[in-house]
């Protein structure tokens, strides 16, 4: 459970260089989504908002496309 939480605060840090693959769940640490759903956002970015297949907490990220 700590080393969870340590890995946790360090990919927060990292969160801006690595947008798509740092991400983790801010409730448990696990880094497995599910992608709920995939729209289109402004500015030619996709946005997906995810699911933590650990315990269940969405997120949505911005990616964009290149
Ligand atoms: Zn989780």
């Amino acid at each position: 459970m700590t080393e969870d939480k340590k890995r946790l605060r360090l990919s927060d840090l990292q969160r801006g260089k690595e947008q798509e693959r740092g991400i983790a769940c801010r409730r448990c640490g696990c880094r497995h989504f599910r992608v709920v759903y995939t729209r289109q956002a402004t500015g030619g970015r996709i946005l997906r908002r995810r699911e933590c297949r650990h315990c269940g907490k969405r997120i949505s990220t911005y990616e964009s496309q290149n």
